[in-house]
């Protein structure tokens, strides 16, 4: 967590309309990091990694849905990834050792990671992905890269390579002699520039009525940059948390009690999260009362059929072609407001629908696009090196011995 959260100026809200995205971020990273980054060289690790839009779109009266996977790899975790990277690449270059950053994916976040910190320098990326359990579309994503990221495909679940990492972090002989760190936990890196598109959201926002976020959530790292946003002064008047059957949180918010559940596999499967890790942080920024964060946040949760139906509803209604993700966070705000017709929504559009074709193709019958930037994932040779899910055999490989 930041140690302060700052505040945005009331002169900066006066211009904001008038700014562009980069400037919009530039301003809201200067406010984190002008004490340890030269405002010149944070200007460029700006533009570098936010260098793609997230339009507004308005859909229908009252409701607009922000679309955050214009990026290299079409969710909105090429925003954190990105700028995650060129303020580690901005950080390392003084230093001699290769810092090892060790990533383990059931999908989005490797592919995320492993495209933003392609060739940055004194960085070496390794991503472990479990055999046969993501998606040929994800897996292209890592493995067709070479240079400085390498894949390794685990004969296990992404439990096992999740322990993989974990291991290899309190391994002391490997410490010795490698710098290493993870790119799973949500760092400040990654939080600061989910930040910005709730700002910039705001500022293309043109009713003059109670503004709503819906979040389609899994790890929560999203909806804390949203309250983080609110704390710095953005005039947001709820949150919504929407999630699958994976509910922990949408029951906290009605019960007050937090418990962690296994995780069941859903058809929007970057949220199949049962702890979310970002739960403490939410508490944190609301001084651990329950009635503060059930103030600001309101809670829904919708089954694999209700999904479909959303998508099916907001293809024929709107001519929207929504992914399982998106389609979760438009039922949570249809709920709202509902019962709220003094407010008007925006729900964030996490990822392009060709990301989940087996599921977006049956379920409305029609072909979807798939962009250029993706289809040349397809066409090229993906490389792994294969390991057990046993730490020897990982260990041997870093160690070189293989
Ligand atoms: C990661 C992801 C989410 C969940 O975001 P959190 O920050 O973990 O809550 C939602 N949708 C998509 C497409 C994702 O990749």
């Amino acid at each position: 967590m930041p140690e302060v959260i700052p505040k945005i100026e009331d002169n900066f809200f006066k211009k904001l309309p008038y700014l562009s995205f980069q400037e919009i971020s530039y301003y809201i990273a200067s406010l984190f990091l002008s004490n340890d980054i030269e405002s010149s060289k944070l200007k460029k690790i700006v533009e570098k990694s936010i260098n793609f839009d997230a339009p507004l779109l308005k859909l229908g009266a009252n409701f607009y849905i922000l679309e955050l996977w214009h990026g290299p790899t079409l969710a909105f975790k090429d925003f954190g990834a990105r700028f995650m990277a060129q303020l580690m690449g901005y950080f390392v270059k003084d230093t001699s050792k290769p810092l090892h950053i060790l990533v383990a994916t059931s999908g989005d976040t490797g592919s995320a990671i492993a495209n933003s910190f392609l060739g940055i320098e004194g960085i070496k990326v390794l991503v472990l992905y479990p055999k046969n359990r993501v998606s040929k579309i994800q897996e292209q994503q890592f493995t067709t890269l070479g240079k400085n990221i390498t894949a390794f495909e685990v004969d296990g679940s992404f439990d096992d390579c999740q322990k993989l990492v974990k291991t290899t972090f309190l391994d002391e002989d490997l410490n010795k002699i490698l710098r290493l760190t993870s790119a799973n936990s949500i760092n400040v890196g990654r939080l600061i520039p989910q930040i910005f598109y709730y700002v910039y959201a705001y500022s293309r926002f043109k009713e003059n009525k109670d503004l709503v976020f819906s979040v389609p959530s899994g790890n929560f790292g999203n909806l804390t940059a949203g309250i983080i946003a609110m704390e710095m002064g953005l005039p947001v008047n709820k949150f919504i948390a929407s999630t699958n059957i994976n509910k922990v949180v949408p029951e906290y918010l009605r019960t007050g009690i937090f418990s962690p559940a296994s995780s069941f596999q859903t058809i929007s499967n970057a949220m199949d999260v049962g702890n979310p890790s970002n739960f403490d942080r939410i508490l944190d920024l609301f001084d651990h009362s329950f009635e503060k964060a059930k103030d600001k946040i309101d809670g829904f949760y919708f089954t694999d059929a209700e999904t479909k139906s959303a998508m099916k509803e907001m293809y024929s209604k709107f001519n929207y072609i929504v992914d399982p993700h998106g389609a979760v966070g438009y039922l949570g705000l249809k709920g709202y407001l509902r019962s709220h017709p003094e407010s008007a929504g925006i729900c964030l559009g996490t990822a392009h629908p060709a990301k989940f074709l087996d599921v977006v193709k049956p379920t409305l019958n029609t072909n979807v696009e798939i962009p250029k930037r993706l289809q040349s994932f397809m066409t090229k040779k993906g490389e792994s090196v294969q390991i057990s899910n046993l730490y020897e055999d990982f260990k041997n490989w870093i160690l070189g011995k293989k």
